[in-house]
């Protein structure tokens, strides 16, 4: 048995909504199938007030043991350091964090605020948010670049804004069945099971990015790399292998990828014009090109991907 818990800091639930859609395996199969005792949640803890406080309390006193702490949102350091911004059951947030993160076994952090800082640490970032052990792409963040919890580990990150429902539960699965250190990390201390492959891998409008043939919101048949910022060349997650919903991805019902699951996210911080756009040189050339390619050889590429016939113009001619 592994007792969880789960605690929100600068967040919007969205994780939680994406976790109790997981479906392999479920919630209730973590329950009930994989011994995880959830000891509290903010959506689903039965405990409220003081009854929280005293939970919290206990695990601090090793009465209760911790074996994940789950954490969802960023955290919120403002005003001036005191975290007095984000109270919870009496205290900052951060400061339950800090000591929580001292006698748990392993520590998770899910979502993009609670891994890298995510939209809340957008400059002028008025809350003073970080992410649990790293800052963006900087490692540090809240728990300093040396942490490691009890278990050995660093934070486990499972970023995504929100993360996919499976990449939460089948973490916790590896957890909870003692095979957590076979499961190998990547530099940003992501499971590499999940976020090895680009987002690319598995699109259906690979062709398209190909030939360079454009697409659009929502319509069919065309690559969103070249008009509306695709990121999916340059992302890594299982978007389009793990399917959503087990039906779908953002790139199969042609919606550009953002990026959600890199550290750079929101990529260029929201800044006017870069939001599903393509930002580009003398607005032909694309500044970001797809991950591990050089600037030229990409732009060579594309040319004769433009220039050649592709599948569509071949098909017209031979009717
Ligand atoms: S750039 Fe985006 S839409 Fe185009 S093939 Fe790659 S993932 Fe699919
Ligand atoms: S497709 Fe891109 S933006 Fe959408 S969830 Fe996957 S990584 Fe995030």
């Amino acid at each position: 048995m592994a007792n969880l818990l789960w605690l929100q800091g600068g967040a919007c639930s969205g994780n939680t909504m994406s976790f109790l859609n997981a479906e392999e395996p479920t919630v209730v199969e973590l329950v009930t199938d994989f011994g995880i005792n959830i000891l509290w949640h903010p959506s689903i803890g039965l405990e409220i007030g003081q009854q929280v406080s005293d939970l919290l309390n206990d695990i601090l006193a090793g009465k209760v043991q911790l074996d994940i702490l789950v954490f969802e949102g960023s955290l919120v350091q403002g005003p001036n350091g005191t975290g007095t911004m984000n109270y919870f059951a009496d205290r900052p947030m951060i400061d339950w964090i800090r000591e929580l993160s001292a006698v748990t076994q392993y520590n998770v952090a899910i979502g993009d605020c609670a891994t890298w800082g995510g939209i809340p640490a957008v400059p002028p970032n008025p809350s003073e948010s970080t992410g649990m052990q790293f800052h963006k792409k900087v490692k540090g963040g809240f728990l300093g670049e040396n942490y490691v919890s009890k278990g050995g580990l660093p934070v486990i990150n499972i970023p995504g804004c929100p993360a996919h429902p499976d990449w939460v539960t089948q973490i916790l699965v590896a957890i909870s069945t003692g095979r957590i250190k076979d499961v190998l990390i990547d530099d940003y201390h992501r499971p590499k099971t999940f976020f090895t492959d680009f987002v690319q891998t598995g699109c259906p409008n690979v062709r398209n990015f190909i030939q360079k043939e454009d697409g659009g919101f929502g319509k069919r048949g065309g690559c969103l790399f070249y008009e509306v910022g695709c990121r999916g060349p340059m992302t890594r997650a299982s978007c389009n292998n793990i399917l959503w919903n087990r039906h779908s991805s953002k790139t199969r019902a042609n919606h550009p990828c953002l990026g959600c699951t890199e550290p750079g996210f929101p990529h260029n911080d929201l800044k006017k014009g870069s939001v599903l756009k393509t930002m580009k040189y003398l607005g032909v050339w694309p500044k970001e090109v797809p991950a591990g390619e050089s600037k030229l050889m990409y732009y060579f590429k594309a040319g004769v991907g433009k220039v050649s016939p592709s599948n569509k113009t071949l098909l017209e001619a031979s009717k």
